[in-house]
């Protein structure tokens, strides 16, 4: 995706060195231990740490906060990398740590805020998790029920939080928790504030790692406040009622990345599967000389090519600032269906072997379905388009 024409000549250079360091770092110290990974369903802190001091995390992350102030096309390309090998239970917790959280903080929070968790997160040392589906709020995030309440008392000003929220990615791992709850009940989308939580904070805990059906190296959780108190300055920001504003304006990133993992994990796939075809053989040649394999696979390529287009006029939108939310909503559900669809066409083209854990494709396969429903499901993508055309 970003060795192509739209990245600026004089950042492709370094963008090739960043993405060969990635591939090594990848060769030494993600490949050897993913599968390790995939059965703790976990991957380890030191990993972070590890990226970290290798300039791979929250890479547009200006250089005042500890980043390298290079463009947002670095990021992508750790998502684009890692996605395209393989990776993507890594990268659903990755892109909220690198992605999605630190435009919330640059964008939304005040100085002391920025200054606090982006340097931390930027290194490693703190893994951040973003907490907006609550068991009985989804899709319609305004039917979330986990409150903040202000208090002023002998302790100072703060807010005691009280509920839970369900699927969080890092939510293991997580030391900074963006938090979405009501400060007014009766407010609706206006009554709902973002917080950022220290997860050592008294009244937070973490339930099980929940056990997925694919993506399997990250950790999903179920997260609980109980009278968790946390000070007045962790409130994203410092205004109250700005949450569902704040949310709706960083949504387009989240799709855009997801979108890159979508397209990045539908390129990996197809690698596998183009090495395969020519190796194995059935009926005395290879199964790449089959009229149906060779169809699907033109179909499949030509499909990536044509979702790669609207990928990188996506990016490109987004380095000039206009990427639109229906655009972003589009490319989400564009990618990830094409994700699913090539992964379940090349695993085909496997047979049994493509069944089997062993074979990389069957990753790809059972990692590829959830992003038709995190970041937004399908549906409500299509919602969103649609309202975009018909005005309502
Ligand atoms: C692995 C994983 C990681 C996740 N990570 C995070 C995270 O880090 N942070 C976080 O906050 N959340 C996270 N999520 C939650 C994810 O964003 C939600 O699961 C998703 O938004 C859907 O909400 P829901 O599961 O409650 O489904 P529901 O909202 O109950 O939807 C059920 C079905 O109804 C459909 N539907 C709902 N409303 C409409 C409508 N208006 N029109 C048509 N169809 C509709 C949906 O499309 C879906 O098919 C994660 C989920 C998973 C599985």
């Amino acid at each position: 995706m970003l060795t192509n024409h739209l990245v600026p000549a004089d950042e492709q250079a370094d963008l090739t060195q960043f993405t060969d360091a990635l591939h090594r770092f990848c060769d030494a110290e993600i490949e050897p231990h993913y599968r390790q990974w995939e059965k703790a369903g976990l991957v380890p802190r030191e990993v972070f740490a590890r990226m970290g001091a290798q300039g791979f995390l929250c890479a547009d992350v200006p250089e005042a906060y500890g980043g390298t102030g290079a463009s947002a096309n670095f990021s992508f390309a750790v998502a684009e990398v890692l996605s395209r090998r393989g990776y993507s239970g890594f990268v659903g917790g990755l892109q909220v740590h690198c992605d999605i959280i630190p435009p919330y903080l640059l964008h939304c929070g005040t100085e002391a805020q920025r200054q606090h968790w982006l340097p931390r997160m930027v290194s490693g040392q703190a893994i951040a998790a973003i907490g907006m589906t609550e068991p009985g709020a989804g899709s319609d995030l305004k039917a979330l029920r986990t409150t903040a309440r202000r208090v002023h008392d002998e302790a100072g000003d703060g807010y005691v939080i009280n509920g839970s929220k369900i699927f969080i990615s890092n939510g293991q791992n997580a030391d900074l928790l963006v938090l979405a709850a009501k400060t007014d009940s009766a407010a609706g989308a206006k009554g709902v504030s973002l917080f950022l939580v220290d997860t050592t904070t008294p009244g937070f805990s973490r339930g099980a790692n929940l056990e997925k059906v694919g993506q399997h190296a990250g950790d999903t959780s179920e997260l609980f406040f109980n009278d968790m108190r946390v000070p007045a300055d962790a409130l994203l920001g410092g205004v109250e009622g700005q949450g569902f504003v704040q949310m709706m304006r960083e949504l387009p990133r989240e799709r855009l990345i997801i979108g890159v993992q979508g397209v990045a994990g539908a390129k990996g796939a197809l690698d596998v599967t183009l090495k395969y075809v020519q190796e194995r053989q059935a009926f005395g040649q290879p199964i790449a000389q089959f009229q149906n394999t060779r169809f699907t696979l033109a179909q499949v390529a030509t499909d990536i090519a044509a979702a790669e287009a609207f990928l990188n006029a996506c990016v490109d939108a987004y380095r000039r600032g206009e990427l639109s939310p229906e655009a972003a909503s589009a490319l989400k559900l564009h990618a990830s269906e094409l994700f699913s669809r090539v992964a379940d066409q090349c695993l085909q083209l496997f047979g049994g072997y493509g069944y089997m854990a062993e074979y990389p494709i069957s990753r790809f396969w059972t990692d590829a379905r959830v992003l038709r429903i995190y970041g937004g499901t399908s549906e409500i993508m299509k919602e969103l388009v649609a309202r975009s055309l018909l005005g309502r």
